[in-house]
């Protein structure tokens, strides 16, 4: 067995559309995972975990479709994750076959109390499966990671027995979850120098860490896993995840960035060395995190780290004068390093459509012709109603236009009355794709509720609204606001969202994109984005 070349940076894996895509009422669907994939590819990842492909059949085109589009040459390491059985391996390495550079991820718990009572076997019998299992998978790629579930509370002398046999049988990366954030950062650097002193073939891999944020410890865990020899990280886009989440990529990224010379674990290199210590493009940071925040309805509070509302925001007096005076003064860190401040006015109402593709392209965004149009017109009405369009507002129609769903049922008119005196009420105007227009009204507790009974009194399908969020895109009165909703439908989730200065009109609209996808997969007959609870009964394992 030849060794592991060991990078010469931290490598950055990321399970937002896995661990993440785990959080309650994160669900993504396909076409949502694909365009994080895209922006994680932007970003610079180096190994993007798309998903767990045994568990639903959505699931499985999700990792297929990003291994396909997104695991180019030059693009990330697209992975996979699987329990240690043949169906979850054979599952996941068909899902991954597209990408140009495929991974399997595959964990077998290795706690008494995970052995003994969730899966009934002995230390004898995890070591036979570890093995089997890591060589079955080889047989699909040759990059293999390998997970002890349960890592923190295992015996530590069975644990390196366990990573001993995954390394012999082929395992690239050893990865160390904290699958229910109980350790502290000395105890987590610990786990680490233990394992690299006394699994005694482990420079044939590389040292990964998995952890969670129960106790808000995932990222200071990390750091000290770093010093020790973790070469890999597994985080998140705004630390979504399980319970209280994972650790956070953007924390973990600028920690590394601004304190390069403190973290600086690679030998050889000069502490005072200015080259990076992860191969993130830190200027996409705060874009990424707006898509998935976004995309996954779950807000970021004002005063987290890094992509907090806040966390550039220097409000007293005092620090304003000397931010003024010398931004060094009170800030640690540039807003732009984090893609912050490039937000400046690109774009008015004379520019042209030229312009308006040249800078879409290097927002990162290429569209066809058809949806170039309709994105160009809505970026005209857009600036005569607002004076400054700034690229946060260009992004968010054109997420917008891209992630509509198919169009059964369209707004030809949303009109709604409402004020302190008034009972709200709404009548809408929908066409069909025969040209009926159907028209109803109805009162309701608010604006939004009116309107979406209106729609419910003319599209007639039983749902269950699950999540209504706004968001606004920029600060001022005149922001656009994005609306983010998931509506039930039979067990499955349907999401919808939609930008608007209107955020009446956003919300009907994001409403209609949901009922619209529901209505195209009645009509399918099928299930076409089977949701979690379907992941929950084929996984009940966790990492
Ligand atoms: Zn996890």
């Amino acid at each position: 067995m030849s060794n592991q070349p060991q990078p010469d940076r931290i490598l950055i894996f990321d399970t937002t559309l896995r661990d993440g895509e785990q959080s309650p009422g994160a669900t993504l669907n396909v076409d949502e995972k694909l365009t994080i994939a895209r922006q994680l590819a932007r970003l610079g990842v180096d190994i993007i975990e798309a998903g767990f492909p045994f568990a639903s059949p959505g699931d499985f085109e999700a990792v297929n479709k990003i291994a396909a589009q997104v695991g180019t040459e030059d693009g990330p390491t697209i992975c996979g994750l699987a329990r240690a059985t043949k169906g979850d391996i054979e599952t996941a390495g068909r899902a991954i076959a597209p990408a140009a550079k495929g991974r399997i991820h595959t964990f077998i718990a290795t706690s008494d109390i995970h052995m003994q009572y969730k899966l009934r076997k002995t230390r004898e019998e995890v070591l036979a499966i570890t093995a089997e299992m890591v060589a079955y998978a080889k047989t699909f790629t040759d990059d293999i990671e390998f997970s002890p579930e349960d890592a923190g509370r295992s015996d530590p002398e069975f644990m390196y027995r366990v990573l001993e046999t995954a390394i012999a049988a082929g395992a690239t990366t050893i990865n160390i979850p904290d699958t229910v954030g109980y350790l502290t950062p000395s105890e987590f650097g610990g786990l680490i120098r233990g394992i690299r002193e006394h699994v005694p073939n482990v420079d044939q891999a590389i040292i990964s860490v998995h952890g969670h944020n129960d106790l808000g410890l995932a990222v200071a865990n990390f750091l000290e896993a770093v010093k020790n020899g973790a070469r890999q990280l597994e985080c998140t886009i705004n630390g979504i995840g399980e319970r209280a989440g994972n650790a956070a990529l953007e924390e973990l990224v600028m920690a590394m960035h601004v304190r390069r010379s403190f973290y600086n674990p690679f030998l050889g290199r000069p502490a005072e060395s200015e080259a990076p210590l992860t191969n993130i493009n830190t200027t996409e940071i705060y874009p990424t995190s707006r898509l998935v925040s976004n995309l996954t309805g779950m807000f970021v509070q004002p005063n987290k780290a890094i992509v907090g509302a806040n966390a550039f925001a220097h409000e007293s007096g005092i620090h304003q004068d000397g931010v003024l005076k010398n931004k060094l003064t009170y800030e640690i860190m540039d807003a732009e390093s984090i893609g912050l401040n490039k937000n400046q006015i690109v774009l008015g109402k004379h520019s042209g459509r030229n312009a308006f593709r040249t800078r879409l392209k290097e927002l990162g965004h290429e569209l066809s012709d058809q949806e170039l149009n309709r994105a160009f017109l809505r970026f005209k009405d857009l600036a005569d109603k607002k004076k400054v369009v700034t690229d946060w507002d260009i992004v968010a129609l054109v997420n917008d236009e891209t992630q509509q769903a198919p169009e059964h049922f369209h707004i030809e008119l949303v009109q709604v009355s409402c004020g302190n005196h008034a009972c709200p009420t709404a009548t809408v105007t929908l066409r069909t794709p025969e040209g009926q227009e159907l028209t109803d009204a109805a009162t309701g507790t608010g604006p939004v509720d009116a309107v979406y009974r209106a729609v419910n009194r003319v599209v007639n399908i039983p749902n269950e609204l699950i999540e209504f969020s706004v968001q606004s895109v920029t600060a001022g009165i005149d922001a656009i606001g994005e609306v983010t909703i998931r509506i039930r439908h039979e067990e499955r989730v349907f999401s919808g969202h939609s930008a608007n200065t209107d955020i009446v009109v956003a919300s009907t609209q994001a409403y209609l994109n949901a009922l619209n996808r529901l209505y195209t997969s009645i009509q399918d007959g099928k299930t076409i984005h089977p949701q979690k609870d379907e992941m929950a009964t084929a996984a009940t394992a966790r990492i």
